[in-house]
């Protein structure tokens, strides 16, 4: 049997539409119907002779045979439906123009064995962030999520924050004013053609733990306490310094890229899905249990030193700073509730060891 004896009539129609005319099996009659194969948009329509009502799949969604040199031609639609080649040659040839040309990338997202493929990808990829460098693959994966929800995970965990360890700030606002400009103005300085926006956040700490900090959030926010301001009165400097290192880690997204390590296979999945609302959730909790490698903390401070540099700030100030902090830490009268300094988050400045190299570092800086 073929076309022109089988369907005279709708081979007409094919050639002058582009259509394809083929056997229909509609997966729940045995018989065949001599049906247009049509294809718009990615869309493939079946429009059977007889008037009944045309069929619409994704193209995506067709499971077309190999092409072979011998044999015939049947592909599988959704549903148990089906379609069968007549003429072999004119199939091959429609379904090259129709089909192949789809962009991969449509094809690849309307199929799902290919989401099936990507996560396996991903969960590999994640197998290799412990295997072999978590960090440096963490970076890649972070470039893959979204600033906005950097900024979402910051207001969670500033507005947990304010329910737990902090407080409003007590600080005047003339004295919030003058470390807002001197900080802008350093920004500014040091990155004339534009930076990362930041927003400063004064707060006293409820917990005498968390005494002198300052803290980066994802997505820009940095918190820093009263006690900070006031650790070395009338040394605004200083306060800039440490606010320098701040912007290091929001400059490289250090907190983000802290907690896609820590969450790697979730931030996978939220990646392949595009729904973040669970991590965001789960955000404050997670980066009260983080730190900052030495790697990040050098990173920071280096950032530190470039923005004191070009507002003209000697970065000796910093090394002045470690030793105010240490002289806080040892005073058995300063209200401390008891306990050290260091564990109450990890990610905030106090928990960051002033070690004799940082030290060195800032003061090496100041001769350069
Ligand atoms: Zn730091």
């Amino acid at each position: 049997m073929t076309a022109s004896s089988e369907f005279t009539a709708i081979d007409e129609h094919a050639a002058a539409d582009d259509a394809l005319v083929v056997r229909f099996f509609d997966g729940r009659h045995s018989r065949p119907y001599a049906a247009l194969l049509k294809v718009r948009g990615g869309t493939l329509t079946v429009a059977p002779e007889d008037d009944a009502t045309p069929v619409s799949v994704p193209l995506a969604a067709v499971r077309w045979p190999e092409r072979t040199r011998h044999g015939g031609r049947l592909a599988q639609l959704p549903d148990g439906a089906s379609l069968q080649a007549l003429d072999v040659a004119a199939w091959d040839d429609w379904v090259g123009r129709h089909h192949r040309h789809e962009s991969w990338v449509v094809r690849a997202q309307q199929n799902w064995r290919s989401v099936a493929v990507a996560l396996v990808l991903l969960f590999a990829a994640v197998a290799a962030m412990y295997q072999w460098g978590l960090p440096w693959v963490a970076t890649g994966v972070t470039a893959a999520v979204p600033r906005s929800v950097d900024a979402l995970v910051g207001q969670q965990v500033l507005a947990s924050l304010d329910d737990s360890l902090l407080k409003p700030t007590t600080l005047s606002p003339d004295a919030q004013q003058r470390i807002r400009d001197g900080f802008a103005r350093m920004i500014q300085h040091a990155h004339p053609d534009g930076a990362p926006a930041v927003q400063l956040e004064f707060r006293s700490a409820r917990d005498p733990r968390f005494g002198p900090n300052a803290l980066a959030l994802p997505g820009g926010t940095i918190v820093l306490t009263d006690a900070l301001v006031e650790l070395m009165p009338g040394e605004d400097d200083a306060v800039l310094g440490v606010l320098g290192h701040e912007f290091g880690h929001v400059l490289r997204r250090h907190a983000m890229r802290q907690l896609v390590q820590a969450s790697a296979v979730g931030f996978a999945m939220s990646i392949a899905f595009g729904d973040y609302g669970t991590l965001i959730g789960s955000a404050p909790v997670l980066l009260a249990t983080l730190g900052y490698s030495r790697d990040l903390e050098r990173e920071a401070d280096a950032e530190s030193v470039r923005l004191m540099r070009a507002s003209g700030i000697s970065p000796r100030v910093m090394a002045s700073f470690f030793e105010a902090l240490e002289r806080w830490r040892a005073d058995p009268k300063a209200d401390r509730g008891g306990k050290s300094g260091d564990d109450a988050i990890g990610l905030a400045f106090s928990s960051h060891p002033a070690t004799a190299e940082r030290i060195e570092f800032f003061k090496n800086a100041a001769q350069e």
